[in-house]
């Protein structure tokens, strides 16, 4: 007999995770139950941070931990540092981070965490207070085999490293497996800075197959180089892409002929600064260029309403979370623009944590080769999974057989486990 949704908590559904819902339901049977299990988080956990200020103050930050699903194994997810950061965001993230290791195939369920402070305003010695404070609020809900953080927005190794040694302070137990996205000398594990973009890589390789496209016909360009869109250029220049465009938050570059990655790369490094090799322009114009593959690798919503008709790529890889909005999705596919969705194409961050999880369980350490071959073994075997689910259904975008193929995943687990019968 199922078990009544009553006994998980009284939690409010997550609004904008319905609608995602609702829309998957059009294209994919769901029964009431299915979508009330889904609709909300299984656990949501928030609390109040008081800090001692450096001049001797307490300021309190309100944090969040939001464990969505953990039905496919222990929950997943960064946190992040930011004003902005409320419920409603992290509820959405957490949903995602869920979808994100189903697509992928990795056994974890999906969380994310926040806290809202704008780390700017603090000095070293806050952050750090901050970091361990939010570690010894939620001591008893994270753990390797509960619920696994790393870094998101405006986290890095650096607080990864204070969080994991609070949390063996707490519990007395070295624990490296309890956070991933930590320094290498703390066990953190080899490739994982440029992980996101090399799954990108991978990803773009095996959709350009299915099309019959050769690396080397093909014209790119990348919004964003920070972590994700540096390393990708860099990777897709070795791979033979043409890439033409690369902009950060303060424009771009263009060289119709292609653009000289490594030597802009390197230039970056130094003087964390585009240097023009090509035309300038901005990112507005970076996203209408008539390429093969348009990559929005910076932020969220830059393919809107507002520019969807003056899109002119052939295909679009989300590196960046978010960076289509529903209305602009709908359109483009309307078009036919396929758009290889950001649960798989930027799931190559997360698929090297859980190597990370895994080395860390295992004590034993991986070569960065061997953590690369697997990578790509991952990352492939997922995109042609996807491609299967794509291919079963008249008319499927690749988003849509993204959110099947995980719901599927997740609610097969929740069967299993007699939460639904299906
Ligand atoms: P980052 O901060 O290192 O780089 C962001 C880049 O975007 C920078 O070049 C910045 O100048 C640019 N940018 C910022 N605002 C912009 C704007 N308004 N217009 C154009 N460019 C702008 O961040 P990142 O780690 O490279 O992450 C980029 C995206 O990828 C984010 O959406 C992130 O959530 C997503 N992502 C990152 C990872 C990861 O492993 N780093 C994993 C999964 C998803």
């Amino acid at each position: 007999m199922d078990k009544e949704l009553g006994q998980r908590g009284t939690e409010t559904v997550c609004e904008v995770c319905s609608v995602e819902l609702d829309r998957l339901s059009e294209v994919e049977l769901l029964t009431d139950r299915d979508l009330a299990l889904l609709r909300q988080p299984r656990r949501r956990i928030n609390a109040n941070l008081p800090i001692r200020m450096d001049d001797g103050g307490i300021e309190v930050f309100p944090s969040f931990r939001i464990q969505y699903n953990s039905a496919r194994g222990p929950t997943k997810g960064g946190i992040r540092y930011h004003p902005g950061v409320d419920e409603e965001e992290v509820d959405e993230l957490a949903f995602l981070m869920a979808l994100k290791c189903a697509v992928v195939d990795i056994p974890f369920g999906g969380a994310k965490g926040g806290v809202q402070v704008d780390p700017d305003d603090l000095s070293v010695g806050e952050l750090e207070r901050l970091s361990r404070a939010y570690v010894a609020e939620y001591e008893d809900v994270i753990g390797p085999e509960t619920d696994i953080p790393a870094p998101d927005v405006n986290t890095g190794p650096e607080i990864m490293a204070w969080m994991m040694d609070e949390y063996e302070q707490q519990t007395g137990e070295h624990t490296p497996g309890v956070i991933t996205g930590k320094p290498l000398e703390l066990g953190g594990s080899k490739g994982r800075t440029s992980a996101t973009s090399h799954g990108g890589a991978v990803v773009l390789d095996a959709f350009a197959e299915t099309r019959g496209w050769e690396p080397t016909n093909l014209d790119v360009a990348i919004q964003g180089f920070g972590n994700v869109g540096s390393y990708l250029a860099l990777f897709l220049h070795e791979r033979g892409y043409n890439v033409v465009a690369v902009s950060n938050a303060q424009g771009g570059i263009h060289d119709p002929d292609g653009l000289h990655i490594p030597t802009i790369f390197d230039d970056y490094a130094d003087e964390d600064d585009l240097f023009v090799t090509g035309e300038e322009l901005s990112n507005a114009d970076l996203l209408t260029l008539d390429v093969d593959v348009l990559i929005p690798a910076a932020i969220e919503d830059q393919i809107t309403t507002d520019n969807m008709a003056d899109i002119r790529a052939d295909s679009i890889l989300e590196m960046a979370n978010g960076p289509t909005t529903t209305d602009a999705d709908a359109y483009l596919a309307d078009r036919g623009i396929p758009i290889i969705p950001d649960i798989l194409a930027n799931a190559g961050g997360v698929t090297t944590s859980y190597f990370e999880w895994v080395q860390n369980s295992s004590n034993e350490y991986w070569s960065k080769s061997m953590v690369q071959d697997k990578l790509e073994e991952q990352m492939r075997a997922a995109f042609e999974d996807l491609y299967e689910v794509k291919q079963a259904g008249e008319g499927r975008s690749w988003r849509q057989a993204a959110y099947i193929r995980a719901v599927d995943a997740v609610l097969d687990a929740e069967e299993f486990r007699g939460n639904i019968s299906r």
